[in-house]
């Protein structure tokens, strides 16, 4: 008896996990034709299915200027964030476009309606990371995003500083060393955790629910591993495979 009733609680666990979880194409949807990661073409082939939000990572130039590109090396560049945008700009990335400054990305992303997941890479702490948070959250509210961004970082510092200056903004961590309870005392209200994380701790997915946070998860790319983090119960699925991961959501409906 005591068997079938742990079955029956299975199964529902499975199927909330499986009507709930939803997909992040990371770094954009570029693994298609012409493509590049973070690039305005990968963006927007995300924006053309059905994926909850497109991933890419934001650095500060060495003069000030935050452009959409993953980072330290950038092509012949080996450190974008000791590079002027001078420099940045006369780069083109593997499908022939220009690295796309945040404000271009953004003014792009304006136009679906897909959330915008905004990685500020770590920059040196203190004056620099926060001018770097200080000049995102200037540009997100005067671009009036928001409502569609929603930002993560590996600085915890950058995270607590997002959640201080954006209140109700959704913030997740990515450093999957913390558990669920602790990151909301710092005002952190998501985590965005390596599987390996929820492999180890696959209770921190129930702690962060029941404690009102959100759980994504990086980077799932194999079948396998989606289906496991989709049984889990997984608010969010940030993969190099987002077409591969709908389908799989879909099925187990
Ligand atoms: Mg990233």
């Amino acid at each position: 008896m005591k068997r079938f009733f742990t079955a029956i609680l299975l199964m529902a666990a499975l199927q909330a996990g499986a009507q709930n979880t939803k997909v992040v194409a990371h770094r954009g949807y570029w693994d298609t034709q012409d493509n590049a990661q973070n690039s305005i073409t990968a963006l927007k082939a995300a924006q053309e299915i059905p994926v909850y939000g497109s991933e890419f990572d934001v650095n500060m130039t060495a003069d000030g200027v935050l452009v959409v590109s993953h980072g330290p090396k950038l092509e012949e560049i080996p450190d974008v964030q000791k590079a002027t945008y001078d420099q940045v700009k006369r780069v083109r990335l593997k499908n022939g476009e220009k690295v796309p400054t945040l404000r271009k990305f953004l003014k792009e992303g304006r136009k679906g309606d897909i959330k915008l997941i905004f990685e500020l890479k770590v920059h040196p702490a203190g004056e620099i990371e926060d001018e770097a948070v200080r000049k995102s959250v200037h540009m997100i509210k005067r671009m009036k995003l928001e409502d569609q961004t929603e930002f993560i970082s590996f600085s915890l510092e950058a995270c607590r500083q997002f959640a201080r200056l954006m209140p109700g903004a959704m913030v997740q961590y990515l450093n999957g060393k913390i558990p669920p309870k602790e990151l909301k005392k710092m005002g952190i209200m998501g985590l965005d955790y390596h599987h390996s994380n929820f492999t180890r701790h696959p209770e921190w997915v129930k702690e962060a629910h029941d404690l009102g946070m959100i759980v994504n998860v990086w980077t799932v790319n194999k079948e396998e591993l989606m289906q496991k983090m989709i049984d889990l119960g997984v608010d969010f699925i940030t993969t190099d495979a987002p077409e591969t991961a709908l389908k799989l959501i879909d099925k187990s409906k």
